[in-house]
């Protein structure tokens, strides 16, 4: 018997870059993984140190006191709570004769009665040894205050029973890495990526922060409106589809510099933003403020007679109807409302349009420049000679580009940073909750993520990057560039592009329709091991396989719940077409897209025509929820699921083969359901 058939059995890739599954009459493992990136400079032996040096010691937060309950934002809804006892409050525990090093990095000593041996447990990472553990994670040392307040009491009642003990959930279930991948891909060279470096990070999210109040400054200067909620996050997400720049995060080589998703979002909040109103008292204040901001709009800008007079004269209308002796209905208001947005919005458009466009196109050109500034910080930061083609000296690819294989994270091939400079020192610390990680001296920098969310990170870079880092030595520095670009791409509040399915639901389509890989995630959300990301340098260390347009299986089980982008929806449904055609196996796509009926979104009308679309279902509004965008670093569990305002429409677009293979059979949808919470679907009829 061996330790790994206990609590490690669950996590059986632990420590190989490559699934166990990889091995396949039809594929191919993936190429060498082990040397994961290829450095332009291999002989410098500074590429390791140069990013991070080692964690400084002290904890910037103080510690949870021994014993202080422990809750896992995984364990709300599951009623989970803990009243985290130490390791060695146990009765299966024996003293820690641990150096302090493997003390802090979560590895503790219990007893085992049925082996009537010692055995070691990580309580980080939930990995358990027979033989006492050699290698702690560096940076850690001395900064886990109280590593004791950090063992959820559930862990503690069944790792007493020693490494054999049965199955059990980790310690958090929000994710599942024992799940393997079933995709098979083509072999694909290293990308021509920057590897991240703190320096740039930085100089990113200073930059993108100065870029959202640019942003926020034109629409109230020019508009008198606040920007649309999320409509700087979307943009964002509509510029990556034609992106051809250098730069992650701001978008500096797109094919049109005005974007239309932007100017549509704007445009539509003009000259004021309505909202359902809650009452007939609401919905007359709104009448009126739309017919107010539109005479307004239309009498001080440059707009010709024509428009002049039909705003002007509906405006008219409506104070009369307003101004009648009789209070008018909620529905009469409504209906007035619509009407006259109808009627006004086209020439409040063409009025608007010069002002807009202006807006959308300086945003552009300051990320442009954003970009450009980046750019010259990596080449020093990197040492590029040649500047504009810096991977020019690189060795030919040897791989081989028909050869199958079981998908495998993005390969970076990036020129080598320069050595560590001192203030490149990443800290780190924690309270009972929270783990924190900051950059130099700057408090602004500090990054904060649940401890829960913080050891899964710890798993899915050890599942992926052993074999290229060791000694974890890179894993604070690459964790700290991570989270600082989420939280740039994020901003202050945004969650909406990062709502995930609940936990139950992905257990569901694992377990019903063979799914293993997430089209869109993040390594904060994802489920799987495996999984497609919108930052191929920051995230592929943890797993990532890059942006999904980037991304062509050729067979395996898929779920997409993409951002809500319009853009990149349609783009989405083109894409699984054109992959459904070229397939040379069984492949299914289970998508999950908002029921937007009012009128249809493009992607949904798409998907609902498409001649791959097998079965499709639907969940009701508010009789469902999501897991909050934000679940990485949540203060309080009871925040952790959001209801959902609309239905979700559900469709498996599948292949012949995929659709024998994960037939979605009214039994399974009815399985399907239940995990949402909901007992019944709502039908809508199936396509010819
Ligand atoms: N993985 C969860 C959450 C999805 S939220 C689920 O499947 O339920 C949508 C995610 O897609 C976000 O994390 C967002 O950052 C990511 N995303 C955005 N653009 C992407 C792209 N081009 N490719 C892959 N993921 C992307």
């Amino acid at each position: 018997e061996t330790p790994a058939s206990g609590q490690a059995e669950q996590q059986p890739p632990l420590l190989s870059a490559v699934d166990p599954s990889a091995s396949s009459s039809t594929t191919t493992s993936p190429p060498p993984l082990a040397p994961i990136r290829t450095e332009r400079h291999p002989s410098s032996s500074s590429t390791a140190s140069s990013f991070d040096s080692t964690c400084v010691t002290s904890p910037l937060t103080p510690g949870g006191a021994p014993g202080a309950p422990f809750r896992s934002p995984g364990a709300a809804g599951f009623g989970a709570t803990g009243g985290g006892a130490a390791g060695v409050g146990g009765s299966g525990a024996t003293s820690h004769d641990l150096s302090e090093e493997l003390l802090a990095a979560g590895w503790r000593k219990f007893w085992s009665k049925r082996e009537n041996r010692p055995y070691y447990f990580n309580k980080l990472t939930n990995q358990s040894l027979w033989e006492p553990p050699t290698a702690a994670l560096p940076g850690v040392k001395r900064t886990l205050s109280d590593p004791a307040a950090a063992v959820p009491n559930h862990h503690h009642q069944h790792h007493q029973q020693g490494p054999s003990a049965p199955k059990r959930p980790s310690f958090d279930a929000a994710w599942n890495f024992s799940v393997h991948s079933n995709c098979v891909t083509l072999e694909r060279p290293p990308r021509r990526l920057f590897q991240p470096h703190p320096e740039t990070e930085l100089l990113r999210a200073q930059l993108i922060a100065k870029l959202r109040q640019h942003y926020s400054e034109l629409c109230v200067s020019r508009e008198n409106i606040q920007p649309p909620p999320d409509s700087f996050n979307r943009w964002l997400i509509e510029r990556y589809l034609s992106d051809k720049g250098s730069d992650p995060l701001f978008p500096s080589d797109c094919d049109n510099e005005l974007s239309y998703a932007l100017f549509r979002e704007i445009i539509n909040d003009l000259p004021v933003r309505l909202c359902r109103p809650k009452l007939s008292a609401d919905a007359k204040k709104q009448l009126y403020r739309y017919a107010e901001a539109s005479k307004a709009m239309i009498e001080s800008r440059v707009a010709n007679p024509e428009s002049r007079k039909i705003v002007k004269w509906n405006v008219e209308q409506t104070y009369q109807f307003l101004r009648q002796a009789k209070m008018p209905t909620y529905e009469d208001c409504l209906e007035r409302l619509a009407h006259l947005k109808r009627t006004c919005q086209p020439h409040i458009e063409e009025a608007a349009k010069e002002s807009v466009e202006k807006i959308c196109t300086k945003l552009y050109h300051l990320s442009v420049e954003y970009a450009k500034k980046v750019r010259e910080l990596q080449e020093t930061l990197f040492k590029v000679t040649n500047p504009t083609d810096p991977w020019a000296d690189l060795p030919p690819w040897s791989g081989d580009p028909k050869r199958r294989v079981r998908c495998y994270p993005v390969q970076i091939c990036s020129p080598a940073p320069r050595p560590a400079a001192q203030q490149q020192l990443v800290e780190t610390g924690c309270t009972d909750r929270m783990q924190f990680v900051r950059y130099g001296r700057d408090n602004s920098s500090q990054q904060g993520i649940c401890r829960s969310v913080f050891a899964k990170l710890q798993q899915l870079y050890t599942l992926h990057c052993t074999e290229e880092d060791p000694s974890m030595e890179k894993f604070f520095p690459r964790l700290w560039c991570m989270l600082t670009r989420y939280q740039a791409f994020l901003g202050q509040q945004s969650q909406n592009t990062q709502a995930a399915l609940p936990i139950p639901v992905f257990e569901a389509i694992s377990r019903l329709f063979g799914v293993t890989f997430e089209l869109f995630a993040s390594p904060l959300n994802c489920y799987f091991k495996q999984y497609c990301s919108a930052f191929p340098d920051t995230d592929c260390y943890f797993g990532s396989r890059g942006p999904v347009l980037d991304f062509y299986p050729l067979e395996g089980s898929f779920e997409a719940n993409p951002p809500f982008s319009e853009e990149l929806m349609v783009a989405m449904v083109n894409h699984m077409e054109n992959l459904l055609k070229e397939a040379t196996g069984p492949l299914s796509f289970m998508v999950f897209l908002p029921d937007w009926r009012d009128p249809p979104t493009e992607a949904l009308v798409r998907l609902e025509a498409s001649p791959y679309n097998r079965r499709q279902t639907c969940v009701l509004p508010f009789e469902h929820s999501y897991r909050n965008g934000m679940q990485h670093c949540l203060e309080r569990d009871e925040d952790l699921y959001v209801k959902s305002a609309h239905g979700t429409l559900i469709v498996f677009l599948q292949n012949d083969a995929g659709f024998m293979k994960w037939t979605p059979t009214s039994e399974k949808i009815k399985d399907l359901l239940i995990a949402f919470g909901q007992q019944s679907s709502h039908r809508r009829p199936q396509p010819q």
